[in-house]
């Protein structure tokens, strides 16, 4: 601890990390334990988001979902099960041993790294400099030589007049919920909200999605979306795209949420699920010389360096692509930068998967995008139901879609809507991260019987 006459008790250190998300708690130890002096303050979930709040419990449960969904159609592959049903307490430990489990794994390895692992809420006061309210009780101001601003993002609660007083649920409170909704009202339709209502229809909720988009994923193919939008109908989950919410009202148990076109839907919950905001406010950023954007998020370069020197951004907070594999690439790419590399984010090539069932996996360009691109493109499809996997497990649900720049025979993207689609998705994108052009998938010896051969099927199944 050192006192340089910035204050009394300015603890400096060689790299100081502001939040403990995926890429910033990667990069503290990795720091530590090549001798550095690392600090990291963390103010109350270790591990992060992700394992906390997000990914990690939010899988768990559509393990359990899918499981349910299983045993309903034990049936038909000869299995009698008398009853499956959810119980949430067990639900909740599952869910609750796996997050545990995790979050001990991880706080023993910020210890083992030799960091100096913070509890507490920091808030900047200098360039570089942050004051610490410990969770413990007590304060402490620390300075790195360089910073990252690792805070992530929080649920969007957006101001539709009375939807505060109802008490909606988040993605974060409704995995405390004590009992299984009698019908959830999912005011948004993306990712986190399709997520959640599948499950819960699982579970028995009676489900209602509201999206003000024409169509759901409005970012992807319609084929692919309509497909996807179709199965969850089958779920049972009730969808009304391109519709507008004017107010909330009711309480916990009855609440009633009016359309702008005068339509009212009726339910016992509502969970929103409109978008994340980044943690900054209270972070003061300014003190800092950081700058945000309008919507608050801090702006980096392709570097992910700030407007402050010696001062970095990483993961949600920095607007990067908001999935725990970017966070994890903006510590590499800072990692690089710090030790005077130059290494860029531009042209990350970033996949992403759906957990619905049947699951949605996408990497690279759409054919809508690529078509709007101008590019010469030809299009591969392939049903589910071709690859003879899915018929012995009896998950034929699905559409695969392949765009392929006709010139190169590169792979330009995939969208992969089917069982298990999140393990071949990497297949597709190592060939595409390899520049291999698509017959060498259409033609490589993959083993049968696997959801992985479809990709044979597939890149042999366009269209012109
Ligand atoms: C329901 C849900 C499901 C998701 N599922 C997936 C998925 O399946 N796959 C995937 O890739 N992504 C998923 N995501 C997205 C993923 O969770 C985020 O992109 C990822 O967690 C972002 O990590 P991060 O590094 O930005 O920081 P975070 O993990 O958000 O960490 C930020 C940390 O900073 C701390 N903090 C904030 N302010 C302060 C402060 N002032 N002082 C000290 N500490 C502070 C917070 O407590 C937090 O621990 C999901 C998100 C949600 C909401």
């Amino acid at each position: 601890m050192g006192d340089d006459g910035q204050g009394a008790g300015m603890e400096d250190v060689d790299l100081l990390v502001v939040g403990g998300g995926k890429g910033g708690k990667t990069l503290a130890m990795d720091a530590a334990r090549s001798g550095r002096r690392v600090a990291m303050v963390e103010r109350g979930m270790i591990g992060g988001t992700c394992i906390n709040v997000a990914c990690i419990p939010t899988k768990s449960l559509v393990t359990s979902a899918r499981l349910l969904q299983r045993i309903r159609r034990a049936g038909e592959v000869g299995v009698r099960v008398e009853k499956a049903e959810a119980d949430l307490p067990l639900l909740r430990a599952h869910k609750e041993g796996v997050v545990g489990g995790m979050v001990d794994i991880n706080h023993r390895q910020f210890i083992d790294s030799g960091m100096d692992f913070i509890l507490g809420t920091a808030r900047f006061v200098a360039e570089r400099t942050v004051e610490v309210d410990l969770v413990d009780g007590g304060r402490r101001v620390l300075r790195g030589a360089d910073v990252v601003v690792n805070t992530g993002t929080v649920p969007h609660v957006p101001a539709i007049p009375g939807l505060a007083e109802v008490s909606p649920l988040t993605s974060e409170s409704i995995l405390r919920l004590e009992r299984i909704p009698d019908h959830l009202v999912v005011i948004g339709g993306g990712y986190v909200g399709l997520e959640f209502a599948q499950m819960f229809a699982s579970f028995g909720s009676g489900v209602t999605v509201l999206d003000r988009n024409p169509r759901l994923l409005p970012g992807e193919d319609p084929d692919v979306a309509e497909a996807l939008t179709g199965f969850l109908r089958e779920d049972g989950v009730v969808i009304h795209t391109g519709v507008q919410v004017e107010r909330v009202s009711g309480e916990t148990g009855a609440v009633t949420v009016r359309l702008t076109d005068g339509r009212e839907v009726a339910g016992s919950d509502v969970l929103v699920a409109t978008g994340r905001a980044p943690v900054t406010r209270d972070l003061d950023l300014a003190a800092a010389g950081v700058e945000v954007d309008d919507r608050g998020f801090v702006k980096v370069d392709d570097r992910l360096a700030t407007s402050a020197p010696h001062t970095w951004a990483v993961g949600d907070v920095a607007g990067s692509p908001q999935f725990t594999h970017v966070s994890l690439d903006d510590y590499r790419i800072l990692k690089a930068n710090l030790a005077g590399g130059d290494r860029r984010t531009t042209g990350r090539l970033v996949p992403w998967n759906l957990f619905t069932d049947p699951e949605l996996a996408r990497v690279g360009l759409t054919e809508t995008e690529a078509r709007a691109a101008g590019m010469d493109v030809r299009v591969a499809k392939l049903p589910v139901a071709a690859i003879p996997r899915a018929r012995t497990t009896r998950e034929m649900r699905g559409l695969w879609k392949a765009i392929v720049d006709r010139e190169s025979e590169r792979v330009l993207g995939v969208a992969l809507l089917g069982p298990e689609s999140s393990e071949v998705l990497t297949v597709v994108q190592t060939a595409m991260l390899a520049g291999l052009p698509y017959p060498a998938l259409r033609d490589a010896i993959i083993a049968h019987p696997t959801m992985a051969e479809g990709l044979n099927l597939l890149f042999a199944s366009f269209a012109d």
